[in-house]
């Protein structure tokens, strides 16, 4: 049986781990941090993420769906926060019955790997930084480090570890990605960054652990060039999280003191002040983290290599899909290797195939996603568009289906939801139209007749 190398246990590598334990490849994990298990998650990402319909296929194929569910809280529809403290809700779709589910990292990324574990042909190894590849032996050379090594060389060790082919699934600033970049004339790689940061920020649980504002809805605070969001964890808390310009005369640059955090939060968010007691506290110690798109192609390099997850396809978090992406890879690429269980890169290939156009739609649509969050979702005209989208799902099952709705509560690749949304779009906004040209004329003939 093949021996796969896997660089990254993040929430990508634990479960591609389980697929490939299943099919009974040899698999040896590498990880550059501590087992999450001990409890030192590297802050600097989202702690808690929305889990949808694709994510959940995913995990459903290793029956430990209903484990990560167990834990989730289901959020039915956006809650959106004007300046005023009004609030207005949005249902997600017509059907009440689904919703999205926010899930925290640090449980998912431990269900992922100990769902590896069980499997005996599978290894895990912490504490192991990949450094390098060698593309056409398939060894990675790794720096294995000691409790102690962040803070002295001398406890790092060089280790080589090699395998059929190497798999990188080591996130967004994937070492494998670097190595195919080295290596492969011709490479394509594209990273853009949006001009603003995020950070996250606390709302803690009420008495006995209460929610202070709705449980089961994803907060919105659109102000049009930026936004805040708050997500529900299960002790009662919420994570919020700012989504603000880097740069500008109001921007994190220009938010320096105390008194500039409050007078800024108390003009934007003045429901959500009271409710965050360590806000000064957490808008200093937090970090400002970045966000980017990466693209590149090919993923793959002869039978040796292949990059899964946000190794291969970061994009912005504005859709709530980087993960559940990352866990349709996982779910393709396992179907890939079982179809050509001889031919490795054939795999590989048909693999990227199926996965690069859907990648590409997405990044597309999640800084799409960004602006209708931040600006639209404050305004009369979107909350009407959603009731007509919702209107039509009603009237025309199965015929009219919003962008949303494929997106997040379908499998429907995202390039062919994003297509068959614009010719929805055409037709609708096109019929629209004419209505109201044929009104107009009607009126004009009564008026003037
Ligand atoms: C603010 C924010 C909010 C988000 N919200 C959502 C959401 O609601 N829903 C959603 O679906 N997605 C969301 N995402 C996206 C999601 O976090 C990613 O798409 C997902 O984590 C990708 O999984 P991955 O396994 O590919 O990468 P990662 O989760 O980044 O895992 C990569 C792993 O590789 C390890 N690693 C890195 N380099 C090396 C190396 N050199 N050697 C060894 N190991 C290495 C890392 O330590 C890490 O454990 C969000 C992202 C952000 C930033």
């Amino acid at each position: 049986m093949s021996k796969f190398v896997l660089i990254g246990s993040g929430l990508a590598g634990g479960l591609l781990a389980a697929y490939l334990g299943r099919r009974g490849y040899e698999v040896d994990l590498f990880e550059r941090r501590a087992d999450p298990r001990e409890g030192n998650m590297v802050g600097g990402r989202s702690i808690n993420l929305a889990l949808s319909t694709r994510g959940i296929h995913a995990l459903e194929q290793l029956s430990i769906a209903d484990e990560v569910l167990r834990n989730a809280i289901p959020m039915r529809g956006r809650m959106i926060h004007d300046r005023s403290g009004e609030l207005h809700f949005a249902p997600y779709d017509v059907d009440p019955n689904k919703h999205i589910n926010s899930i925290g990292r640090a449980a998912l990324n431990t269900t992922v790997i100990e769902s590896a574990q069980r499997y005996p042909n599978v290894r895990v190894h912490f504490n192991h930084k990949c450094t390098d590849v060698d593309l056409d032996s398939a060894t990675a050379q790794l720096l294995e480090s000691g409790v102690e090594a962040a803070v002295s060389a001398a406890n790092e060790r060089v280790i080589h570890a090699s395998g059929d082919a190497v798999l990188g699934v080591d996130g967004a600033f994937s070492a494998v990605r670097q190595s195919m970049q080295r290596k492969i004339d011709n490479f394509e790689y594209d990273e853009s960054y949006l001009p603003h940061g995020y950070k996250e920020l606390t709302i803690p649980p009420g008495p006995n652990a209460s929610w202070q504002m709705e449980k089961n809805a994803l907060h919105i605070w659109p102000r049009k060039s930026f936004m805040m969001i708050a997500l529900p964890n299960p002790d009662g808390s919420f994570t919020c999280t700012l989504f603000w310009e880097f740069e500008g005369p109001r921007s994190f640059a220009t938010t320096k003191t105390d008194d500039d955090v409050r007078r800024f939060f108390e003009e934007e968010f003045p429901d959500a002040v009271p409710l965050m007691p360590t806000l000064l506290e957490d808008f200093k110690t937090n970090p400002t983290g970045s966000l980017v798109t990466i693209r590149c192609a090919p993923w793959f390099y002869k039978d040796k290599v292949a990059l899964v997850g946000d190794a291969a396809h970061a994009v912005v978090p504005f859709y709530g899909q980087g993960m559940n992406a990352a866990f349709e890879d996982c779910l393709v690429l396992d179907q890939c290797l079982a179809q050509f269980p001889q031919d490795r890169q054939r795999a590989f290939a048909e693999y990227f195939v199926r996965r690069k156009p859907n990648a590409d739609a997405l990044a597309d649509l999640a800084i799409e996603n960004f602006v209708e969050m931040r600006d639209k979702t404050a305004s009369r005209t979107f909350r009407a568009k959603k009731k007509l989208d919702h209107f039509l799902e009603a009237a025309l099952p199965g015929i009219y289906l919003p962008l949303y709705t494929m997106v997040t509560f379908s499998r429907i690749p995202y390039a062919e939801a994003a297509r068959r949304a614009r010719r929805q779009n055409k037709i609708v906004y096109g019929s629209l139209a004419v209505l109201a040209i044929i009104l107009i004329i009607t009126m004009a003939t009564l008026l003037f007749r």
